[in-house]
């Protein structure tokens, strides 16, 4: 077996198989490496991701599309209904895919593209000589063995262990974190051209119930409550889960459960070292409103691929060189829009229940077709002027 690699990307989720594909298609040598025997399963997301966004990266197959929706409803604690085109959801609607299809989907682009993918292969540490990464140490059916690569990217989810072998602070407080679960239901009268978001701190606290259609009658439904929010005598996120399933779908069949966490940090200080980047999750580049990450880590994914072709043409793998081909440029995209999302995220965590409804109120009768976020955010803070002025730096 190969022991000599350009660059291996551990972890075949959307951030590491964009890497791959971004790398190999560029000629480097490539060795994608995923610990699961089956790329994609089980999958731990509510699969929802915005139309053109998407677009930019695949091209759009019907074959892991479940629902394409038309629009969302949000709902305030008192039942206020707001109604949105999915072009102003927060970039997370539009699609509502089948991810066991879609990253295995992912992975084989790579592998068409000359990257060499192997399952069922887990990272257990990284080889670092002179302050560089230089490959890693993988187990497959029990068997360790070494495999040595100019550029090492970690891609492996939140869990991310790479990071932290390599040195960085990924940790991740309570506040920074989205405990979440999810139901996958069937049999249920779902609405299945738009999706629901439920809002406020008797039904989610510090964070959403979401409902996401999966065609036929089926839809992804699930809680994200802020781990800040959570203790050892308050109700976990399955009881918040249930409650609400019992009152909006108390007919529903559970076909599949889901855990997971969702990292809601904003930018982290630092996402590579001497021979080595982070992408998606792993470097904790989700949305910290709305807890997407599949289009995030398929957007440093590329940057990164793109990143190791130029560092490994230069000869110069080093932290500065990755800095000036990756950390910048994701810093500048992804990370500036991360860290917006940030300040509406803490000053929305801060709302009371009667704050909620009244900025629902304010924008009942508001028919919202074509807008972006932030002119939705405009439109909701013209109605209270405390929050205008805590969201200031971003108008
Ligand atoms: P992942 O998709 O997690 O992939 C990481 C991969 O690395 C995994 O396949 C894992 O098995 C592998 N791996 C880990 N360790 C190793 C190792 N040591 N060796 C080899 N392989 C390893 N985002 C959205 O955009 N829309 C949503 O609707 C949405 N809903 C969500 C709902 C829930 C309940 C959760 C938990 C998350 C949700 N997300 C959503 C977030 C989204 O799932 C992630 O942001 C996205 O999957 C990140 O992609 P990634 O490639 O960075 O990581």
């Amino acid at each position: 077996m190969k022991d000599r690699y350009d660059v291996l990307v551990i972890g075949a989720g959307p951030a590491g198989s964009i890497a791959a594909k971004t790398a190999a298609e560029k000629g480097l040598d490539v060795l994608l490496i995923e610990k699961r025997q089956e790329i994609g399963d089980p999958v731990r997301c509510a699969e929802g991701v915005n139309k053109e966004y998407l677009k930019k990266h695949v091209e759009i197959d019907k074959q892991w599309i479940c629902a394409d929706l038309k629009g969302s409803y949000i709902f305030s604690p008192d039942g206020t209904r707001i109604e949105m085109a999915e072009e102003i959801s927060g970039g997370e609607v539009g699609y509502v895919l089948e991810r066991k299809v879609f990253d295995r989907a992912l992975a084989e682009q790579a592998a068409a593209v000359g990257a060499e993918v192997r399952v069922k292969t887990r990272a257990t540490g990284l080889i670092i000589e002179d302050d560089f990464v230089k490959g890693a140490r993988l187990m497959h059916l029990g068997k360790e063995y070494e495999v040595r690569a100019s550029i090492v990217i970690g891609a492996d989810g939140v869990e991310s262990k790479v990071g932290r072998w390599a040195g960085i602070d990924t940790a991740l407080k309570p506040i920074d974190i989205e405990t979440c679960a999810q139901y996958l239901i069937a049999g249920a009268d779902v609405n299945q051209e738009y999706c629901e978001f439920y809002i406020g701190n008797e039904v989610a606290p510090g964070g959403y119930v979401w409902v996401f259609p999966k065609g036929e009658g089926k839809a992804n439904v699930g809680i994200g409550i802020l781990g800040s929010k959570m203790g050892k005598f308050k109700p976990r996120p399955v009881d918040y889960l249930n409650d609400f399933l019992q009152k909006r779908f108390p007919d529903a069949r559970i076909v599949e459960m889901v855990f997971g966490g969702v990292p809601v940090s904003g930018s982290i200080e630092k996402t590579s070292a001497n021979g080595l980047m982070l992408v998606g999750d792993a470097a904790r580049q989700s949305d910290p409103i709305t807890g997407g990450g599949i289009l995030n880590a398929m957007d440093a994914g590329k940057l990164a691929g793109e990143a190791a072709y130029a560092a490994i043409s230069a000869g110069d793998v080093s932290l500065g060189k990755l800095e000036e081909e990756y950390e910048k440029k994701w810093r500048a995209t992804v990370g500036h829009e991360i860290d917006m999302s940030l300040i509406v995220k803490n000053c929305f965590i801060n709302l009371t229940d009667a704050d909620l409804d009244s900025l629902a109120h304010s924008l009942k009768d508001v028919k919202f077709e074509r807008m972006s976020l932030l002119d939705l955010l405009q439109a909701l803070f013209k109605a209270n002027k405390k929050l205008l002025w805590d969201l200031r730096v971003l108008f």
